[in-house]
């Protein structure tokens, strides 16, 4: 930290379920640090959720995204999703409104393995899974875009379109290169399924022709999405940076997560480069495990890591990461990673060794 560093203000959304649970853990991690004197930052906690929408009909309220963007330097969410709203109409309001809403068009999802025991594929070790999957986050079959035509009867037509823009496309491959050359990687690997869908991801294909142009000096291969989920469980150590799709990341990651050992060790960002950005464990609010202290708040907090290193605290980042390691490499863990800890005491033991 540079002793001129000025304060970062974080909106943190602990949502629903085992949301605020881990939030909970990742605000005392953020909150140890600062006490420290090692991280000038302050939390502000918005009750947006299943409850909230239950009591008051309110989703994202009115102005919430200007004042996040005038007030804020970055969003933390936990989860959202409730059985006791079936349509999980808040969770797309809040999660997609803010996306959306704030064009955070880089999904980040690094695949880093931080202990091999937890890595279900046989002798692979932290050297052979460490990449990251950049997926658009703004386009793709997740627009909305589409109907029904004679719903709910044996004639029943359904469309789900596809939206690719040349400026999507082309500023999430950027994003990627940008991203492989600051870290110093050397190569990327862009999947797609341009040979059945040529007309949007024929897009995705040439564009990436024209953007891996401009940076020779990295080796920039087009493979298909299957081939790709094929070789992310048979080679995983060829991937350095996998740049793709809304829905292909959207997939291809929840593998990558299953490589780590599960959605419990899975961080994610959601970016708009020099813009407010917003960050969230790649896991729901998992509402059969909610209230029961037994949700692993690992992910949080390695997503806490990334938020603080996209402000500019690489070592405090650096530092929440070694310690969710040594904490793996001790067994201070939670069930699902075969341990007896409950989230809390995850969450304290890593405080006590900041
Ligand atoms: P949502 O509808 O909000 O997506 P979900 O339960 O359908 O919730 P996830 O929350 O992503 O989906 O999780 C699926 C399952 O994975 C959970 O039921 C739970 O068993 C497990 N899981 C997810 N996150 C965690 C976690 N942090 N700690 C432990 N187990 C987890």
């Amino acid at each position: 930290m540079t002793p001129s560093a000025s304060l970062k203000r974080i909106a943190l959304i602990p949502g629903d379920g085992i949301g605020s649970e881990v939030t909970q853990e990742a605000r005392k991690v953020l909150e140890s640090l600062a006490t420290k004197g090692s991280l000038p930052l302050e939390t502000t906690t918005f009750d947006w959720g299943a409850e909230k929408f239950l009591r008051e009909g309110v989703t994202l309220p009115e102005g919430a995204l200007d004042m996040l963007r005038s007030e804020f330097d970055a969003i933390f969410i936990g989860a959202l999703g409730d059985p006791r709203v079936p349509s999980n109409r808040h969770a797309a309001d809040i999660l997609l409104g803010i996306r959306f809403g704030l064009d955070l068009y880089v999904n980040q999802r690094p695949v880093k393995l931080l202990d091999a025991r937890f890595c279900p594929l046989k002798n692979r070790g932290e050297r052979d899974v460490n990449f990251v999957v950049f997926r658009e986050n703004t386009e793709g079959n997740y627009v909305g875009l589409g109907g029904n035509f004679k719903k709910g009867t044996a004639d029943e037509v359904a469309i789900q379109e596809d939206l690719n823009t040349r400026k999507g496309v082309e500023r999430i491959l950027v994003y990627a290169f940008e991203h492989a050359q600051r870290h110093r990687l050397t190569r990327i690997c862009m999947a797609d399924k341009s040979n059945a869908l040529p007309y949007g991801h024929g897009l995705w294909r040439r564009t990436f022709e024209d953007v891996r142009a401009r940076y020779p000096e990295i080796e920039a291969r087009h493979v298909y999405a299957d081939t790709v989920a094929m070789e992310m469980v048979r080679d995983p150590a060829q991937f350095q940076v996998i740049v793709t799709s809304n829905m292909l990341g959207d997939i291809l990651s929840d593998l990558g997560a299953a490589l780590l050992g599960g959605l419990g060790l899975s961080p994610s960002a959601n970016i708009h480069p020099g813009k407010i950005s917003m960050f969230e464990p790649v896991h729901g609010s998992a509402p059969a495990i909610a209230g029961k202290q037994v949700a692993n708040p690992m992910a949080a907090l390695l997503t806490a890591g990334m938020m603080i290193e996209h402000l500019g605290f690489p070592k405090e980042a650096g530092r929440i990461e070694e310690l969710v390691k040594e904490a793996l490499a001790n067994d201070r863990v939670t069930p699902d990673l075969g341990g007896t800890l409950r989230t809390r005491e995850v969450g304290d033991w890593i405080c006590g060794r900041l």
